[in-house]
């Protein structure tokens, strides 16, 4: 294996996304023949002799594990480069780094409720600024822009409420003023949607979600094609430390061999729940980005190639709320998503409880506001859950 100066352009691009997710960028290692790439638990590496190094020397900046997941993050979202961060967070927080004070940066309002924190209780104090708008709103998103804007941060489908951005237009329009787009592609994963075919410089990734897909450790990723950005963001990722470790590494290389599997079982069971939802009598709005009446279904259908297995519903009653979150038992009462163990969550005190009563209620998370990570169980079983927990929370 080789280190991170080599990009994954003479990778087997060749095989379908389902066959690279298996096996990775490299398929075997090459000195013992192991199918699974090994966990190099080591914090240094010697080096041969003065001013010589086997191209590894301390796990911070660069280790094997780490390495063969960010190639393979790179190949399977059609990019040149992958950097893997500790979070999600520590991922975004790298990003931010290739910005200055002045610089001005136009987000989705409906976003992860950590980035708002993140962007609004630090880089706005050292003079960053952030316009906050329904970027699924063309006209809106291009009346934010400013001469100081560098770049356009969306995330598409928007967390939670399902708002769909086109991020081929987008694209076009940040790259009309020399700016970069950003996006997050946290709740689609690349097995449905790449963004950097669209245009998008730079893909985020929270690799908690679906990428390492087990609910059991935490990650995130950049993942991008230029020679002009890489350095900036590998210099930020070993100054700023939050580079994931070979053992998280692994099992994220783990995680993406089934990711092909678990999105189509993920996207069946969510279809099929969310319209058991719509059915039913203490349920509002139902927000699936696919369901063929959702206002953006036409962008999805052009920009993606599935909808994903995240589901948003309002309550007609929020006082059902705390009921209906006592009540389930198969599906568990828990933040995060995209795990093999379908989890609700309500957003409006978890996930986006840092983000200001104002912007949250203009986004439409409030009280009656739920949102269901659908995993893969089965799903008769998840819908009989949901159907007691309903039942639970009285007569009607
Ligand atoms: C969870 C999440 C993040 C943050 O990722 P962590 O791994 O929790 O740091 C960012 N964006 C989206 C869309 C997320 O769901």
């Amino acid at each position: 294996m080789e280190n991170t100066s080599e990009t994954v352009s003479d990778c087997p691009k060749k095989h379908a996304l389902a066959t690279r997710l298996v096996h990775g960028a490299t398929p075997f290692d090459p000195c013992t023949g192991a199918i699974s790439t090994p966990i190099y638990q080591s914090a240094t590496f010697r080096h041969p002799g003065l001013n010589e190094s086997t191209g590894f020397d301390y796990s911070r900046v660069v280790n094997p594990t780490r390495t063969e997941l960010e190639r393979t993050l790179a190949l399977v979202e059609n990019g040149r480069y992958g950097l893997a961060f500790s979070t999600g967070m520590g991922a975004i927080s790298s990003l931010i780094k290739l910005y200055k004070p002045g610089d001005h940066l136009i987000v989705s309002e409906d976003l992860y409720g950590g980035t708002y924190r993140l962007f609004q209780e630090y880089y706005a104090l050292y003079g960053f600024s952030f316009s906050y708008v329904d970027t699924s709103d063309f006209a809106r998103t291009e009346a934010a822009l400013r001469p100081q804007t560098k770049a356009l941060f969306v995330e598409t489908p928007s967390n939670p409420m399902m708002k769909v951005t086109d991020i081929r237009r987008c694209a076009q329009l940040i790259h009309g003023r020399g700016g970069h787009l950003i996006v997050d592609n946290t709740f689609l994963s690349p097995y449905f949607q790449t963004p950097l075919d669209l245009g998008a410089d730079i893909v985020v990734h929270s690799g908690t979600k679906y990428l390492a897909g087990h609910n059991d450790t935490l990650a995130g990723f950049l993942v991008h094609s230029q020679d002009g950005l890489e350095e900036g963001l590998r210099n930020a990722q070993k100054s700023e430390g939050a580079s994931l470790s070979p053992f998280d590494s692994w099992l994220v290389l783990r995680g993406l061999k089934t990711l092909a599997l678990r999105m189509e079982r993920h996207q069946a069971s969510a279809l099929r729940i969310a319209s058991w939802l719509r059915e039913h009598p203490r349920v509002g709005k139902v927000f699936f980005a696919g369901f063929p009446d959702h206002p953006q279904y036409g962008i999805s259908k052009a920009q993606a190639r599935g909808f994903g297995g995240m589901i948003s519903f309002y309550l007609k009653n929020p006082a059902d709320a705390p009921l209906l979150l006592k009540n389930v038992a198969l599906i568990l009462f828990a933040e995060s998503l995209g795990g093999t163990e379908s989890l609700l969550t309500y957003p409006v005190v978890q996930t986006h409880g840092a983000i200001p009563e104002q912007m949250r209620l203009s986004a439409g998370v409030d009280e009656r506001l739920m949102r269901l990570s659908v995993g893969i169980e089965d799903p008769d079983d998840l819908i009989n859950d949901l159907a007691q927990a309903f039942h639970a929370c009285g007569e009607l």
